[in-house]
């Protein structure tokens, strides 16, 4: 059963009745300079351009008769009906979110039990908001769902919050996202909704997220990061406010402070549009820019675009750049499995004509769009598409990433450097995918726990080079730093024959008799093989040199040793050899660090250790299929 999810963007106009105590209406703009803006205003510019739009459309779709009738058609060819009263549970209590359940993560270092209550309860509300969309009277249960929102103490995640250096923070991801669903639902519903539920949910907006927002006295690191938390922050804050904020001042000083910041947020991609966090992050937050990004554009005509930088049209293709297949992209970085939301594809098109993406995003068997949420429904027009396959090879330089692929075969390596955001100190990684399996794997996100995010993070084997597909030189892994770092080049792309992949990653690690280490990965035509070939130069024999390569399938050592397979279900077997190099291959199996494994997988680390170690060695490594 599909899991319906709000889209963190969408709907809009109307605005719902609510008169903010008028305290805020003589504030003074952060910002009285005539610099432009993102998106090309001056602060001037964008207070004006907020007055003359109040009142206007945020998400013109959400109660156009049109867009429901052709909603309702779509819901009834995928048998979401059926599935949304499927997956709701009116019957039972909605569960309270325990005081002892938060403060877990501050006991034990657990997140995960809270965040799969508070993620059930948020599904919940999600499936009901759709099935009173779609004319199912589920009213009263989504009320009910909106009020425990309404009287939870806490609507931040318990790793998220205050206080940080003595300040409460007041606004983390999760109270973006849920101010901007709230007010999504409540503007949907204007006519249907309990005014005194309304009224509570624009009370609990206003303190949680919009009065909080201008709180000097708050800790708001996100305002100015590069990360996914700028852009989810600002877009939930400000789609909420756009929805629901009366006041012209308050809601321009608001978006002026929030078009000051979100450039951070781009400034964090590469300049290949590139995203060090990974294929996840990108949807979750350029997910919200581009969801904002609608927002403005729609509620101001359009005067406000904040999508026509050269670069997020680059950032725009990214996911073209590491996708594999449909649902699977390379994993590196604190990256999870996924398909392109509907609506995030259809929401780029509307600036950049992409096609493409939409063959990332998940389709039925007749080629429709596969609705994952409530706007999905309310923007797809119907169209078909088909399932994006065979697209070119793909170099980010900036970022560091390559992939190749020939013959039903993908590699994917990178270099890049030891402090990236989400980092994983894992230059020199790579992996090898073949039908719709990766053979030889980066491990991606671990389970999050208090160890993630702390001085501890590079203990688990996830985020350190134990986890990943590079050498341990004398005992030693890479190093977390801006300094560990490689270069990348590639050659032979989108050309018929061999594609080569080169990598310098000494500087990778922090080994003094190590002069230089150049890893080759060459993919030959048709998929045939993959050879990986390192050479080291050291100005003295290593004390040790250990080889690794990660799989999450089960993997067997030949009795002597020289070689491995790799055993898939689907797509047969991968055999590892070495050639011209005495030595020795192991398999081990992580058992205890696989528990940090999001898919359940077990890890298996794969070692190859030369018999004799020189001041120069060059280890050929050969992967065929059978
Ligand atoms: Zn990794």
């Amino acid at each position: 059963m599909r899991t319906l999810t709000f889209s963190p963007r969408l709907l809009a106009v109307a605005l719902v009745c609510i008169q903010l105590a008028g305290t805020e209406s003589s504030a003074q703009m952060s910002t009285q300079s005539t610099q432009p803006l993102l998106g090309g205003l001056s602060a001037g510019e964008v207070t004006e351009v907020i007055a003359e739009s109040m009142g206007g459309p945020v998400m013109p779709y959400l109660r156009d008769p049109k867009v429901r009738r052709r909603a309702l058609e779509t819901a009834r060819k995928q048998d979401l009906l059926e599935e949304t009263e499927k997956a709701l549970t009116p019957d039972k209590p909605i569960p309270v979110l325990p005081y002892s359940s938060f403060r877990e993560f501050r006991r034990t270092g657990n997140r995960t039990n809270y965040e799969n209550m508070l993620w059930d309860r948020d599904r919940q509300q999600a499936s009901a908001a759709m099935a009173c969309y779609l004319g199912v009277d589920r009213l009263q249960y989504l009320q009910d769902l909106i009020w425990a929102d309404c009287e939870s103490s806490w609507w931040q995640l318990p790793a998220h919050e205050g206080p940080v250096q003595g300040k409460d923070r007041p606004i983390d991801l999760c109270v973006a996202m849920k101010a901007a669903h709230l007010a999504t639902v409540v503007t949907m519903l204007e006519d249907r909704i309990e005014p005194e539920v309304r009224d509570r949910v624009l009370r609990e907006i206003d303190r949680r997220a919009t009065d909080a927002f201008f709180d000097p006295d708050a800790e708001f690191w996100w305002k100015t990061c590069t990360n996914n938390w700028n852009a989810v922050c600002h877009g939930g804050v400000g789609i909420a406010a756009l929805l629901v904020e009366k006041d012209p001042q308050r809601l321009a000083k608001l978006i002026t402070q929030t078009l000051e910041g979100l450039p951070a947020f781009l400034s964090g991609f590469t300049d290949d549009g590139g995203c060090t966090e990974g294929p996840g992050y990108w949807r979750f937050g350029f997910g919200w820019y581009v969801d904002l990004a609608c927002a403005l554009y729609d509620f101001t005509g359009g005067r406000i675009n904040i999508m026509t930088d050269p670069k997020v049209e680059r950032i725009c293709r990214y996911p073209l750049a590491v996708s594999i297949r449909p649902g699977q992209s390379l994993p590196f970085a604190d990256t999870g499995q996924g398909f392109l939301p509907a609506d995030l594809a259809i929401r780029i098109n509307r600036f950049y004509k992409m096609p493409a993406l939409y063959g990332l995003c998940r389709l039925t068997e007749d080629g429709s769009l596969a609705m994952g949420s409530l706007a999905d429904l309310m923007l797809y027009d119907g169209t078909k598409h088909k399932p994006l396959a065979g697209h070119p090879d793909s170099f980010l330089p900036d970022l560091g990433i390559v992939r190749v692929r020939s013959g039903g075969v993908t590699v994917g390596a990178k270099a890049g450097h030891n402090a990236e955001s989400h980092n994983h100190n894992d230059v020199g990684s790579f992996v090898i995918h073949r039908g719709k399996t990766f053979f030889l794997t980066d491990p991606g996100a671990p389970i999050y726990s208090a160890r993630t995010f702390s001085r501890h993070r590079y203990e688990s084997i996830f985020c350190n080079s134990f986890g990943h597909g590079v050498p341990v030189i004398n005992g030693r892994l890479q190093p977390e730093g801006r300094q560990f770092a490689g270069t990348i080049q590639a050659d032979g792309l989108d050309a018929p024959g061999a594609k080569t992949v080169r990598i310098e990653m000494a500087k990778a690690y922090n080994v003094p008799p190590l002069e230089s280490l150049t890893r080759v990965i060459e993919l030959a035509p048709a998929g045939r093989q993959v050879t990986l070939s390192d050479r080291f130069v050291f100005t003295r024999p290593p004390e040790s040199l250990e080889e690794a390569f990660i799989a999450v399938l089960p993997a067997k050592a030949a009795e002597d040793g020289q070689s491995v397979i790799v055993r898939s279900e689907s797509d047969g077997i991968l055999r590892l050899r070495v050639e011209g190099t005495a030595g020795t291959f192991r398999v081990t199996e992580l058992k205890e660090e696989s528990k940090e494994s999001r898919a359940g997988d077990l890890l298996r680390r794969i070692t190859f250790r030369p018999a004799k170690l020189k001041p120069e060695m060059t280890f050929r490594f050969v992967v065929t299929f059978e």
